[in-house]
């Protein structure tokens, strides 16, 4: 059976790409199952960029096939921010709460018609030969005025989704890994590595 290697420490993440790549025949683990523990520098300028940044630091720890995510949340009256910085809006280690607080304090005063945004998350894949290739989802949506829901991780209890009523977090699982960002990028992602 082929091992697929996810290079994330990101625990939502890891169960998100498992979830969604369950019914491939292959075996999915984080870089942590695989025993691959290091700090990598994400220091591209793009989601491309940093995904095969991560994917092929990872490739050089195993011979199995790795793939990556990099990701964030791009607020349109904010000029796309905060896009590849999402997870350290707040600052270098920042908790979610602190990032959706700040996310908030920088909305304020913003009417719901200008608050649009998306999720987008780029997926690099590096396989067992070092051939690479990257694919891109995206998720439309706005983004609300409190926290609501429970579940997901990140910016998702903000992610309003207007076709649903409700935020990425009130939605769950098995709605998110239908219309997400992710399974988006997954979907493509599992499309070209039937042609290897
Ligand atoms: P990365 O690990 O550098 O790719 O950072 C991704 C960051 O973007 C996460 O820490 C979250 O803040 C945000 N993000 C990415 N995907 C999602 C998602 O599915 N839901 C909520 N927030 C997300």
């Amino acid at each position: 059976m082929n091992k697929v290697v996810i290079a994330t420490k990101n625990k939502g993440k890891v169960k998100e790409i498992k979830d969604i790549l369950s019914e491939l025949p292959v075996e999915v683990v984080s870089m942590q199952e695989e025993g691959i523990e290091i700090d990598i520098v994400e220091d591209g300028s793009s989601f491309e960029e940093n995904a095969l940044i991560k994917a092929r630091t990872v490739k050089q720890y195993t011979s199995a096939i790795v793939i990556a995510d990099d990701s964030g949340l791009e607020v349109d009256c904010l000029g796309g921010a905060p896009g590849i910085y999402s997870s350290r809006f707040a600052g270098e280690g920042a908790t979610d709460e602190k990032n959706i607080t700040k996310l908030l304090a920088m909305l304020e005063g913003v009417g719901e018609p200008e608050r649009t945004a998306r999720f987008v998350c780029a997926v690099a894949v590096v396989m067992t030969d070092n051939a690479h290739f990257i694919v891109r989802g995206e998720c439309e949506g706005t983004i609300g005025f409190e926290p609501r829901g429970r579940h997901g991780f990140g910016y998702d209890p903000l992610f309003y989704i207007p076709e649903y009523g409700a935020t990425m977090a009130q939605l769950g699982p098995e709605v998110k890994n239908t219309i997400s960002h992710r399974v988006r990028a997954l979907e493509k992602m599992k499309n070209r590595i039937k042609y290897y």
